[in-house]
């Protein structure tokens, strides 16, 4: 009786058209879930988000390749929605990573921004003309 629908992990509309919302265009107004804000405005968000950002951040600086599978808030959003939109505020990680390393870092002490971190950005030199 007990059917078991086997879901493939790859999610199949990797080829599906993106969508470019332009952000708050999109019925940004009060939804009533929004406040928990994993509707399906995230399911996008997030999506879009993975694609760009296809690696976990804390395994990457480890030296190790994992797909990151969770878009994580570096300050816990705890419901504010500027927080949770706000893509600077996002980093891309493995469920493993968001279980195990995010939530020790967090009891230690606020959230962690170590995909900035780890990565420093190449300096340009700037023109001074
Ligand atoms: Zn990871």
């Amino acid at each position: 009786m007990v059917r078991l629908i086997r879901l493939k992990p790859r999610v199949s509309a990797l080829g599906s058209p993106l969508l470019t919302l332009a952000p708050g265009s999109w019925r940004a107004g009060k939804e009533g879930s929004t406040a928990r804000g994993y509707g399906y405005r995230w399911q996008q968000a997030r999506e879009r988000y993975l694609r760009a950002h296809p690696l976990c951040c804390y395994c990457e600086r480890k030296g190790e390749i994992t797909r990151a599978t969770v878009v994580d808030h570096k300050v816990p959003h705890k419901g504010i929605e500027s927080l949770f939109w706000d893509e600077s505020n996002w980093q891309p990680m493995c469920k493993q990573c968001h279980d195990g390393e995010k939530a020790r870092e967090e009891r230690d002490g606020g959230g962690s921004d170590l995909c900035k971190a780890m990565k420093p950005r190449p300096q340009v030199p700037a023109r001074t003309d």
